[in-house]
């Protein structure tokens, strides 16, 4: 109240004469030329890296490159109208994409707009879509079981909530059957399942959402769909796209499973984009940071403390091998960056076993801990045997006369394979997988014929469910196998095999 009118005016007159009437050139730019999704524009001479940028044409863009006096701009939508001396403007904010539960159901495109025809999306929030991973400090170890329902990984690659576990195989070898089979398993379980789609064919994706939606999984899955006719950004971008989505329920203190559907296509679609951003290409033209593309993606799984929300997000990235090759430049990267891996084998998948889970390189380092009682307790020997079945095989393979010990390892060993084909979209229980595997392993199925082990097996399992509801449900829900349960187990058993045993003979 104590300012003078001059003095007013003297700021008024400062004001104006600092005041700057050129257009500002740093906030808008023309784009000098346009190919394959990518932009190079002149003027956003304060643009930032990763920065959302606008063009006349409506279509967004992100800026990946910054040149002395370009920059380049990768576009997320289609160029159709985008020529020389299209305008840019800057948004100042970082490329995101819209998060909440009102993306469960749905499937979107990787910005997160929805494709099903569904209608809009109710979303209140965004989140960038690249995000600096959680700390140290706000992180738990694995220790809960995020049960995939498939007795092979279950019982040998158990993966616990906030793990990366990499499932890698050739093509066609059952790598997205693994991951639908994951997600079905989560009916109930209180887990979002969000299946990104990198680079796939629109078919391939038009099948999993058909899967998810018959077996009722829709209604906690989201699908981030980028197919193999969009543009590379779009692709690049997609995992990220996912991963923000996924992070969101995971800050809530919500269980998070996430399925990079698959990283090959994925860095494949970088090295494209990099490639015409002009960046000098290293091994196999790949770009020096490809290491850092995974890394980066992957670091965002993990389990938070209770500080924290308590939530946690578990990454099952898929590559495709070429013929088996384990040790070529991508899956060597992702391998190392990965908790573990399900390797899945070409060879094994014709044999007809499938899933064609190749034991010997699987692997999961963290999950052991995380691996409920009962089927930790019980598929203890698993492993050691078939690594003995297959090491005794192929050195017995000519021999015609075995000592009845080999034979009876060559016996064990072939009825545990038969017990771990698992058909498609057949999710397993941890009951069930806890009783098969402790009659399997103690060869009390030894003496069942090889061609009726999978029926009897199941029939027998099933009448545990039907008549000994309560036995079932305990070990369901205590995880544990108890004296009592052991003893039923083994009465049922006998008494099945005593019923059933005249019809193996004839
Ligand atoms: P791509 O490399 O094309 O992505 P993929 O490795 O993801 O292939 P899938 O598409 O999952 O493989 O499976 C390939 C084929 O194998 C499918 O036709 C599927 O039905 C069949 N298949 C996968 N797993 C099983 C299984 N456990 N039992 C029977 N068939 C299976
Ligand atoms: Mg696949």
């Amino acid at each position: 109240m104590n300012t003078k009118p001059e003095e007013i005016v003297s700021i008024l007159r400062e004001e104006i004469q600092g005041y700057d009437a050129r257009v500002r050139r740093d906030e808008t730019g023309t784009v000098l030329e346009v190919g394959d999704g990518i932009a190079t524009v002149y003027g956003l001479d304060k643009a930032v890296y990763g920065e959302l940028v606008e063009l006349d044409t409506g279509v967004k863009g992100m800026v990946m490159n910054l040149a002395r006096d370009s920059v380049g701009v990768v576009l997320l939508g289609s160029d159709a109208g985008v020529k020389e001396g299209t305008m840019v403007k800057r948004t100042g904010r970082a490329a995101d994409v819209p998060v909440g539960d009102g993306l469960v159901g749905r499937v979107v495109d990787v910005l997160g707009q929805p494709i099903d025809g569904l209608g809009p999306i109710k979303a209140t929030e965004t989140r960038p879509i690249e995000h600096e991973a959680s700390g140290v400090v706000s992180r738990e170890p694995v220790n809960v079981p995020l049960q995939t329902g498939i007795l092979a990984i279950d019982a040998m690659v158990p993966i616990g909530r906030g793990q990366r576990e990499l499932i890698i195989g050739d093509r066609q070898t059952g790598k997205t059957a693994i991951a639908v089979d994951a997600i079905l398993n989560q009916k109930g379980q209180d887990v979002i399942c969000i299946y990104v789609a990198i680079g796939q064919k629109a078919s391939t994706v038009a099948r999993v959402q058909d899967t998810l939606k018959k077996h009722g999984a829709m209604d906690y899955s989201i699908i981030v769909s980028s197919t193999a006719s969009e543009s590379a950004p779009l692709q690049y971008i997609a995992p990220y796209s996912g991963a923000a989505m996924g992070e969101y329920f995971m800050s809530k203190g919500k269980d998070v499973l996430i399925v990079y559907d698959d990283l090959s296509k994925h860095a494949v679609a970088y090295r494209t984009l990099s490639l015409l951003l002009k960046r000098s290409p290293g091994r196999e033209a790949y770009p020096g940071d490809v290491f850092y593309l995974h890394s980066r993606l992957l670091e965002r799984a993990c389990r938070l403390t209770k500080e924290y929300g308590g939530g946690s997000m578990t990454a099952l990235p898929i590559i495709e091998t070429q013929a088996g090759d384990v040790s070529a430049y991508i899956p060597t990267n992702v391998i190392s960056i990965t908790d573990g891996q399900i390797y899945l084998e070409n060879d094994l998948f014709f044999a007809g076993q499938r899933p064609a889970v190749n034991v010997g390189l699987s692997v999961s380092r963290v999950g052991g801990s995380a691996q409920t009682r009962a089927i930790k307790k019980t598929a203890g020997t698993l492993r050691i045997d078939l690594a003995r079945f297959r090491e005794l095989e192929v050195f017995t393979q000519f021999a015609s006369d075995l000592d009845s010990a080999t034979q009876q390892a060559l016996d064990h060993g072939r009825r545990l394979l038969e017990l771990l084909k698992q058909p498609l979209y057949h999710p397993m229980p941890v009951s069930r997988q806890a009783i098969i595997l402790y009659a399997a392993t103690n060869g009390l199925l030894d003496d069942v014929p090889l061609d009726k082990i999978r029926s009897f097996t199941l029939d027998f399992a099933q009448e545990m469910e039907n008549e000994h509801a309560d036995v079932v449900e305990e070990i369901q829900s205590t995880g544990n196998l108890s004296g009592p349960a052991i003893e039923t187990i083994r009465s049922v058993l006998e008494d099945a095999k005593k019923r059933v045993s005249a019809t193996w003979q004839a």
